[in-house]
């Protein structure tokens, strides 16, 4: 069920989080160790966003192939630099389609979106939070799936200014009414920050003073990796992280 993974800190080639290490993103996209909720691989695309040195906006690279067979993909990841990256490689949920625009990470203005999980009904579930987001950013949404829908929602909230961590915990009230049984580990940065929750999925962070990586699994055998317990938000800077029940 999708695996992913932000990063703040001192830059770092993407190869360094997506490619490098014993248990980087593209080993979880065919062997992951903790896919609660179904789903074996990670096969139905990938995407990378990435904010250049000195950048206000990021970029993105993403693509509906697995992530293993890029072939472009180990130089490109080898020669990019960055200090806040947001990565993730899909499973796609049964009946949702398999295309580029699919993949994580969404974008609205400058935050990198991504989704691990299910709203479940979907899309007649979201009838109720339809209303609160005006048609024509609707219209915008990059694909006709759950996780596309939410980034769109939460795009709409971010823009109406209200502070990244009130979205989180209200999409999670919203979504948990109007859809019981959804899983919801979203994942955002803007590039100052990382927010994370967990509702169903697996996740772990590892803390190292100057530098935060939040990862579905963790990335190598590094002993700051911590878990994450389900149902938290987390919040955090290269230099702090805070946890709270959601
Ligand atoms: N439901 C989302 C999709 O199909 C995310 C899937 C996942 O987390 N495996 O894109």
């Amino acid at each position: 069920m999708c695996r992913h993974l932000a990063y703040l800190g001192p830059p770092v080639p993407l190869s360094a989080l997506l490619l490098d290490p014993p248990h980087a993103l593209a080993h979880q996209a065919w062997a992951p160790r903790d896919m609660r909720g179904g789903g074996t691989i990670n096969a139905d695309g990938f995407g990378v966003g990435w904010f250049p040195l000195g950048a206000d906006e990021p970029i993105r690279y993403r693509s509906a192939m697995p992530i293993w067979s890029d072939a472009a993909l180990p130089a490109l990841a080898a020669a990019t630099t960055s200090g806040a990256v947001l990565a993730a490689v899909r499973s796609a949920t049964v009946g949702m389609p398999v295309v580029e625009t699919a993949a994580a990470p969404f974008l609205d203005d400058r935050w990198l979106i991504s989704h691990n999980g299910v709203v479940r009904g979907f899309p007649g579930s979201f009838a109720g939070l339809a209303s609160e987001v005006p048609v024509e950013e609707l219209l915008t949404l990059e694909a006709p799936t759950d996780s596309a829908a939410v980034s769109v929602y939460i795009g709409h909230w971010l823009r109406a200014g209200k502070p990244a961590d009130e979205v989180l915990t209200t999409l999670l009230t919203e979504v948990r009414k109007a859809a019981p049984g959804s899983r919801l580990n979203l994942l955002l940065t803007d590039g100052d920050r990382i927010l994370a929750t967990t509702a169903g999925h697996a996740l772990s962070v590892r803390a190292t003073g100057d530098a935060v990586l939040v990862a579905s699994e963790p990335l190598d055998d590094h002993p700051a990796w911590r878990p994450v317990p389900d149902n938290h938000l987390l919040i955090a800077t290269p230099t702090d992280v805070t946890l709270g029940e959601v």
